[in-house]
């Protein structure tokens, strides 16, 4: 009941209607979404099928040529705000080649300089200490990796975007990282996270969206998925399903 005076809340993200070419190529094919607050988000699909475009698009690093993005109601045309709530963990982190771990760090500290309550968990359960004067340009991947999950969660944000988090982490880190999301998700985060290895998403996700070619093929709540499937895994429930809507 909505007495009418009661603030609306708003969905924390919608994509509506967005198309996005690289030359002749179509990314992302009129593609629709929407994700609420808490919920937990596996985004799936092939190789090449639009998955970082998409994420991309949400952060405004890839502007679509038709569609619209709204981030909790607003439009994020034009907007720079809005990614202060937002933890993003690229697929491939870059970072200025000759800086250290140490002031890449503080750098990016001092540029979000509102930010009162810095969230170290992951510095310390890494061990970032013991490596911070390396360069950025020395590092492994799965070093890199570490940096740039740090990053993604240092400013308590409300949403997290983690493109393939996990890739390139050791098992233990990979641990590390997944008790972080899943402390996250318990906060009441938005959580939209990419992944191959659909057995690693199973212990927390809430919801699943599969992409392919650049088009949403579904977006179903992961209690739903396995009891229409009335498949025991979230890996199987999805081919059972995709064979299903081949058919
Ligand atoms: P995914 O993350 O699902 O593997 P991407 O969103 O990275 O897929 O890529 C989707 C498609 O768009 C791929 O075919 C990729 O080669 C292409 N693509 C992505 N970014 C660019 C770009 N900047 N220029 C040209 N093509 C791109
Ligand atoms: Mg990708």
């Amino acid at each position: 009941m909505n007495p009418g005076w009661f603030p609306t809340k708003f969905d924390m993200i919608t994509v509506k209607n967005i198309t996005k070419h690289f030359g002749k190529f179509k990314a992302l094919d009129d593609l629709n979404l929407t994700m609420d607050r808490g919920e937990c988000i596996a985004l799936i699909g092939p190789n090449g099928c639009g998955k970082t475009t998409l994420i991309k698009s949400i952060l405004g690093m890839v502007l679509p040529e038709k569609g619209e993005i709204t981030f909790e109601g607003k439009n994020i045309k034009n907007d720079d705000e809005y990614r202060r709530d937002i933890g993003y963990m690229p697929q491939i982190g870059r970072y200025p080649e000759n800086m250290t771990i140490e002031q890449v760090l503080n750098m990016v500290q001092g540029i979000r300089k509102h930010a009162s309550d810095v969230d170290l968990d992951l510095y310390n359960a890494f061990e970032i200490e013991k490596f911070k004067t390396k360069r950025m340009r020395t590092l492994s991947g799965g070093t890199t990796q570490k940096v740039s999950a740090t990053l993604a969660f240092m400013f308590q944000p409300k949403v997290l975007i983690l493109d393939e988090p996990t890739a390139g982490l050791d098992p233990i880190a990979a641990e590390i990282l997944k008790e972080k999301i899943i402390a996250a998700k318990n906060k009441g985060c938005l959580i939209l996270i990419t992944s191959h290895l659909l057995s690693e998403l199973e212990d927390f996700v809430s919801q699943i969206i599969f992409m392919q070619d650049g088009q949403l093929i579904l977006h179903k709540n992961v209690d739903d998925l396995k009891a229409t499937t009335g498949q025991a895994t979230i890996a199987k429930s999805i081919i059972h399903l995709l064979k299903e809507l081949k058919s």
